[in-house]
């Protein structure tokens, strides 16, 4: 057993320096479908957890706004996938939230936690004797020379290749989203497109949150890109699998041709991989097969395989092309 302390984050007043307490060895608590994972596999090892679920000011969420759509950290995966004006106007953001996990996970994750989880490489999370300088740095990455079939080919090192498994945060990044953090010296907002950090030499530093700063709420700009878009989702089966290649795209078309596009994919890369050389490839040009595939080339330009993921190089350029028909006919 490793005992820790446990405690409900305060409201009202004062809550700031009440949730922010505890310093590094303190998590937050939200719908525990990561974290008591975590703790069961001793990869974490928190000596404070402060329970969210308290503070219910941040379970709501307004998609009605004239220049933003706004969600508590704490709203349910579940109610913000099947939000009507969602579905119409930002189906990307709807299908990244029904395509992950299950529908039971959904019900209780947030999508504060959901952009917070960590990596599902098995070296990090099937713990000793496996190195993995995520959970131990220093230790190594049994990956790169180990099983890689599903590891990074975008923003990897000699450290690290795990991927970021998420697919929320990659819908986000396609609509330039933000996120306000809450910390001791108050609050401030992070482009998500930069909360998560590529792996360098230090891959147990995810994100650019800081310990003991609590995410409050994200916010998505409205746009005229919102409704030809998608989020296209290939993995080893159907349903409740994470993402083998995945790719959030918006389009913007006038007439003939493509006024301005997003794209950024999942499932390939060690934090959600904008694609603006792709962007580039169609901007001005109507959008047929072949020029969707010239920017599914573009967007894996860069892609480094190791032993047992070259497939996915190909495999991510067709996910993109076909992301891209698929919004299309949404225009
Ligand atoms: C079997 C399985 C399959 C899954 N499949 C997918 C999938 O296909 N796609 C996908 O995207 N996800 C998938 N997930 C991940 C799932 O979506 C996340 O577990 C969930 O979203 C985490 O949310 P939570 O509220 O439960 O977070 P928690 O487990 O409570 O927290 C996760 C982390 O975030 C921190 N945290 C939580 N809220 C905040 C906050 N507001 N501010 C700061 N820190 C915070 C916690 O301290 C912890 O470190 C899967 C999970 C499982 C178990």
């Amino acid at each position: 057993m490793r005992p820790f302390t446990y405690q409900k984050a305060a409201t009202g007043r004062g809550r700031g320096p009440a949730i922010a307490a505890g310093g590094k060895g303190t998590r937050f608590l939200a719908g525990g479908t990561t974290l008591y994972d975590l703790m069961k596999l001793n990869v974490e090892a928190p000596s404070h957890i402060v329970d969210i679920n308290s503070l219910s000011e941040l379970e709501a969420f307004d998609t009605s706004g004239a220049n933003e759509l706004v969600f508590g950290a704490l709203a349910r995966m579940s109610d913000v996938a099947a939000d009507p004006r969602l579905i119409r106007d930002y189906p990307a953001l709807s299908e990244s939230l029904w395509r992950a996990a299950s529908q039971q996970l959904r019900n209780m994750a947030s999508l504060g936690g959901n952009l917070l989880q960590r990596t599902r490489c098995a070296y990090f999370r099937g713990g000793e004797p496996f190195a993995c300088n995520k959970r131990k740095p220093g230790s190594g990455c049994a990956a790169q020379e180990g099983l890689n079939r599903g590891h990074a080919l975008l923003g990897g090192s000699e450290s690290c290749i795990a991927i970021y498994p998420g697919d929320f945060a990659v819908a986000l990044v396609a609509f330039e989203a933000k996120v306000d953090v809450l910390g001791l010296r108050g609050e401030r907002t992070i482009e998500l497109e930069h909360l998560h950090r590529e792996p360098g030499s230090t891959p147990h530093v995810e994100t650019v949150v800081e310990p003991g700063e609590l995410i409050v709420r994200i916010r998505v700009p409205t746009t005229p890109l919102g409704r030809a878009s998608t989020y296209h989702k290939i993995r080893d089966r159907e349903s409740y699998a994470f993402a083998l290649a995945s790719a959030a795209v918006a389009l913007q078309i006038d007439g003939d041709s493509v006024r301005d596009a997003r794209i950024v994919i999942g499932g390939l890369a060690t934090r959600p991989w904008r694609c603006r050389a792709a962007e580039q490839v169609l901007r001005g040009r109507a959008l047929t097969p072949e020029i969707a595939r010239a920017a599914g080339d573009a967007a894996l330009q860069g892609a480094k395989a190791n032993r047992d993921n070259t497939f996915r190089i190909e495999l991510g350029a067709r996910t993109v092309a076909d992301a891209l028909m698929i919004a299309s006919r949404r225009a």
